[in-house]
């Protein structure tokens, strides 16, 4: 592992940082307090800075010889909206709130590789330093893309980073491909005819059809889509009369959930199947079906030529820690946006072992202050190689 000095010297006030931002939570789009300190923070190291894209984003461009190539690191800045339950000195200070995903970590090292990158200005060429808020659903990626993003700040590669646990921190994870599913919700409403429970023969009841429906749903992914092929159908949510009323047969069944795919033809093939078994179901059981995907996030499929060169820094810092092989999550991260406008590159940064079991999206999930360090010299070398000085 190789963490320049300037940077090891840079941990104490990162780490403090760190562990601020996570005592401050904040949800997509209301980053208010943690969006001003970054461009403050940006602002001071003497990088020119954008404020308000996609609502609370920053922008920090930096500048440096006269390369031409122009890349774009991102890091996502928004908390969850859940409890923290383990007791840390720096616990989370906002009841219902807390940093469970480690975007705490992921602005903290941005910010420590601006600031190394000012100082050293050992590249040429411009760097922007992405801060995206709402990765968490809410959209923030789109909506910065929909800002202009790359319409103001164009970028030839845009890189991204999540902290992993299960790697230690002096690992990281570079892979080319597929690395994470695309995320879609789907909606569906079973429309029959209420009646008396006694007498089923006087309706149309859509309980027994989406009994059926909900059986047949995995018949998709284990009999339709190419085995090779990852995919996941999950139904999440089932909403039909009333436990107080036992001798009522209900118009209509509600049903919804997530399919997940790794390419676009498999995301394709799950909005039509679950379609066509909906309608397919409703016309057995002489009742209507009102169907619903809203496609909200495609997967993160890392280009090879992008791979190439994060892998190059990655071997920089991690020499021999560096794995090339790992698996694709089935989440989704809105960082997909931003790798339909460049060529893209999504890396995973070790977290070290899952603390009490703890892993994202847990109620006791903490970044490790142990990543900064690796994570800020990753970003810096990555912009060294790829935004190399002539001579
Ligand atoms: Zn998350
Ligand atoms: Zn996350």
């Amino acid at each position: 592992m190789r963490i320049p000095a300037e940077i090891e010297s840079d941990l104490p006030f990162l780490t403090a940082l760190r562990r601020d931002l996570h005592a401050h939570p904040e949800l997509g789009f209301e980053e208010e307090r943690t969006s001003a300190i970054v461009a403050k923070l940006l602002e001071e190291a003497g990088i020119s800075v954008h404020r308000g894209l996609g609502g609370t984003g920053v922008v920090g461009t930096l500048q440096i010889g006269n390369g031409t190539r122009r890349i774009g690191l991102r890091a996502d800045m928004d908390a969850l909206a859940m409890p923290e339950t383990a007791e840390r000195p720096y616990k989370s200070t906002v009841t219902g709130k807390m940093h469970a995903c480690g975007h705490d970590g992921h602005t903290t090292m941005l910010i420590g590789a601006a600031r190394h990158l000012a100082a050293t200005r050992g590249f040429s060429g411009t760097v922007h330093f992405i801060f995206q808020p709402a990765e968490e659903g809410r959209g923030g990626a789109k909506r910065m893309v929909e800002d202009g993003l790359f319409e103001l700040f164009p970028c030839d590669a845009v890189y991204g980073l999540h902290n992993m646990p299960g790697l230690a921190v002096d690992e990281m994870a570079v892979v080319s491909g597929p690395q994470l599913a695309s995320s879609d919700s789907w909606r569906l409403t079973l429309r029959g005819t209420g009646t008396h429970g006694a007498k089923p023969h006087l309706g149309r009841d859509p309980i027994t059809a989406a009994g059926t429906f909900l059986s047949s749903l995995q018949t998709i992914v284990g009999r339709i889509v190419d085995p090779l092929q990852p995919a996941v159908v999950s139904a999440c949510s089932v909403q039909a009369g009333d436990p107080k009323a036992l001798n009522v047969i209900p118009d209509i069944v509600e049903i919804g959930g997530t399919a997940r795919a790794y390419s676009p033809e498999v995301r394709d093939q799950l909005e039509a199947e679950i379609g066509r078994l909906a309608q397919g179901t409703a016309l057995m059981f002489g009742i209507v079906a009102e169907y619903a995907f809203e496609r909200r996030i495609p997967p993160v499929v890392n280009d090879a030529d992008a791979t190439a060169r994060a892998l190059g820094a990655a071997v920089d810092v991690f020499d021999a820690k560096v794995v090339t092989h790992f698996p694709p999550s089935t989440a989704g991260d809105d960082f997909a946006f931003f790798g339909q406008k460049a060529p893209g590159c999504y890396v995973w940064l070790g977290n070290g072992p899952a603390v009490d079991g703890a892993l994202h999206h847990n109620t006791a999930y903490d970044f490790n202050d142990g990543a900064i360090g690796p994570g800020v010299a990753f970003w810096t070398r990555l912009v060294e190689r790829e935004l190399a000085s002539e001579g």
